[in-house]
Order: C-alpha cells, then sequence, then structure tokens
C-alpha cells in the first residue's frame, strides 16, 4: 500500500510465476517450457532481422504472420489475432469481451492468471468447482453468466475436455462468449478452431510458448469471428501498436513452416509423458490422465510440498500450488527422457527412505 498508487493498483494481486532460476544446472520442470530448441528454421528467419532495418517499427499488424497462421489453420486473415505472448491476448480478451454485468465463469483449479485480469480489469467471476476427478462438467456451467474461459487441456491438471463437450458448452451459450484456452492443445487434444466458422461467440487463444518452443519470444494468438476479432484489435491499439517486435513476428512465421520438426518434437513429448506416467504409477503416485506436457501427480503417503522441497535439494525444480483441493498435488513438466530419468531416480531415492 502507498498514498502514491492508485486505487486500482493499491487492491491488485498480482500474478506469481513459477521461478526461473540463474542457475543453469538445475533440471528445471516447473514452468511448462518446452525442453527442446526451437526448429532451427526459426533460429534462421530470426537471424536475418537482425540487421539495420531495425531502426525501423515493426508491421503494427503483423500481415505476415496472420497470413501465415491463417493459412495454416484454415480460416481467413480476419480471423486471427496476434499478441506478445498468450496472456497478453488473454489481458485484451478480458477488457475486449469478458466484461459484462454478469459474472465471469471458470474452474475452481484453472489458469491462476484468470482470477489477476479480473481484478485489474474490473470482471466480476464465479469459480465453477471441477467435478471429484478433476473434470470440467459443462452441465455445471448452466447458470447466469457474461462469459466462460477455461484451459483446454486445463492447468494443472493437464485433463482435456472433448471437443464434443466443448461444442456443447457453445450451444448452451449462444448469448456468451466462449474462450477455449489452448496452451497445451498440441500435446494431445482437438483444437476447437474447427468451431470458431459455426460459433461465432467462440473464441480460441493459443502460444507459440509451449509446443513451438518459444516461451522466451512472446508470441500467441486468438482465432475467432472477426467480429470478435475486432474488439480485441481495438484494444490492442489503445494500448500498445507494436505487441511483436521484428524478430518476434519473423521466428513465429518460420515455426508454421516447420511442420516436421513440430510433429516430431510433440510426439516425442507425449512418449515421454506416457512413459514418466506409468512409472510414477509404479512408484504409488496417483498421476491424472495428461493431454499436456506436464503431468499433474500426488502420492498418498507423502506430503506435495515436503516432496517438492526434497527434490530441490536434487536440484530438481517441480510446481506446487498451496492451493484447496489440490495442495497434495506436484505439477511436473516433461523434460528430455534423461532429465525425467532424473526425476524418477530422486523420487526412488526419497521414497524408500
Ligand atoms: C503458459 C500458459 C499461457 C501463457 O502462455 P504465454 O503465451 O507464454 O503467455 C496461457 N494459458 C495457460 C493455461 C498457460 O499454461
Amino acid at each position: 500500500m502507498s498514498r502514491f498508487w492508485s486505487t486500482l493498483v493499491n487492491k491488485l494481486t498480482p500474478y506469481v510465476p513459477g521461478e526461473q532460476p540463474k542457475l543453469t544446472s538445475l533440471v528445471k520442470l516447473n514452468t511448462n517450457e518446452n525442453p527442446y530448441a526451437p526448429s532451427p528454421k526459426v533460429l534462421q528467419a530470426m537471424q536475418a532481422e537482425l540487421a539495420d532495418t531495425l531502426r525501423l517499427y515493426p508491421d503494427p499488424n503483423g500481415d505476415h504472420l496472420k497470413a501465415t497462421i491463417a493459412k495454416y489453420h484454415g480460416v481467413d486473415k480476419s480471423q486471427v489475432f496476434l499478441g506478445n505472448g498468450s496472456d497478453e491476448v488473454l489481458a485484451h480478451a478480458f477488457a475486449a469481451l469478458l466484461q459484462h454485468d454478469a459474472p465471469l465463469l471458470f474452474p475452481d483449479i484453472s489458469y491462476s492468471f484468470y482470477p489477476v485480469y479480473c481484478g485489474l480489469f474490473g470482471v466480476d467471476y464465479r469459480q465453477v468447482p471441477l467435478d471429484a476427478e478433476f473434470a470440467i462438467c459443462v452441465e455445471d456451467y448452466d447458470q447466469h453468466c457474461g462469459a466462460i474461459i477455461f484451459p483446454n487441456p486445463n492447468a494443472p491438471t493437464a485433463k482435456l475436455l472433448p471437443l464434443a463437450a466443448v461444442e456443447s458448452l457453445l450451444q448452451r451459450h449462444p448469448e456468451q462468449v466462449v474462450l477455449v484456452d489452448e496452451a497445451y492443445i498440441d500435446f494431445g487434444g482437438e483444437s476447437a478452431i474447427g468451431l470458431v466458422d459455426h460459433y461465432p461467440n467462440l473464441l480460441v487463444v493459443q502460444t507459440l510458448s509451449k509446443s513451438r518452443s518459444l516461451a522466451g519470444l512472446r508470441v500467441g494468438f486468438a482465432i475467432g469471428h472477426a467480429d470478435l476479432i475486432e474488439a480485441l484489435e481495438r484494444v490492442k491499439n489503445s494500448f500498445n501498436s507494436y505487441p511483436l517486435d521484428k524478430v518476434a513476428l519473423a521466428g513465429a512465421a518460420a515455426s508454421f513452416g516447420d511442420e516436421a520438426y513440430f510433429q516430431e518434437k510433440c510426439q516425442v513429448i507425449i512418449a515421454t509423458r506416457e512413459q514418466l506416467s506409468s512409472q510414477m504409477r509404479d512408484l504409488g503416485f496417483e498421476v491424472l490422465p495428461s493431454a499436456a506436457n506436464f503431468i499433474f501427480a500426488r502420492h498418498p503417503q507423502h506430503d506435495a510440498a515436503q516432496l517438492a522441497a526434497a527434490l530441490r535439494k536434487h536440484s530438481i525444480i517441480v510446481r506446487h500450488f498451496k492451493q484447496d483441493r489440490i495442495e497434495q498435488f506436484l505439477r511436473i513438466s516433461i523434460g528430455t527422457d534423461a532429465e525425467c530419468k532424473l526425476l524418477v531416480d530422486a523420487l526412488h531415492k526419497l521414497l524408500s527412505v
């Protein structure tokens, strides 16, 4: 609190991101980054931008990247919005599309940035409990609301809501925007992008941070009806005309040009995830079925916070949330096979003492 701060700032509770340690020797399984490098074609395209043309502003509309994403996903360019990471896309969506008189609905266990944006943009919200198996139950959203947002697969549970259930939600709320945050959809889910031409209330948000190994570049996008995109553009152009720099625009576009690399790395991560899940189950963990690049697991005999602290002593960092219903879970990002082996070996030691 400070008397110099605005009333708004005095009331904010900011988001706390997972640790980015300065020590590079740690096995970092805490923020769902991709363990593999970006495609060499992405790095080449970015290097080509490091030239005297950096004195010029980037394209404020990111036309080339928009066209690339539109073509990749089979939509019109007017249905694509770009942002500095999908967090920025989400922020603009809260201001442009999710703020109404009736409350915004999202799951009680979900991306913890949503309530933070509600605080920043003055959005009234209600959290809808996941069922006993940590699944989203679409019938539970049959209530008075202004809009709906949820991650699919959900974070931090890693659970996928089948596309038919997403469609049912869209049909149940024709007058409300339904925002599907697909940060992890490339690790085994089916995207709702194919539904945007049938549902003018659907906005799908994706990121290049996870499946495309570009968390450091900060590129995210939304796909929806041109009318929803225009609302986002209005907010963006009232805030920052150049959210994406030249290097980011070039690298992001190149990523969609290397489909083989993208598919290969996603498949490797999925295979590692399945192997790690089964090894953790053998160690006595309950592991929720994951369609993401992380798993959510608890051990019936071992306290999650203590396990996380003990793993850290073995130079392995995982994420633990001090939150109702999930305080006994650990969220573990899928690393390389070698990193996951270090984790399993450390757990073997910790659980047998
Ligand atoms: C990682 C993540 C994001 C943010 O991704 P950026 O594009 O890096 O900002 C958004 N939503 C969910 C659910 C995430 O896990």
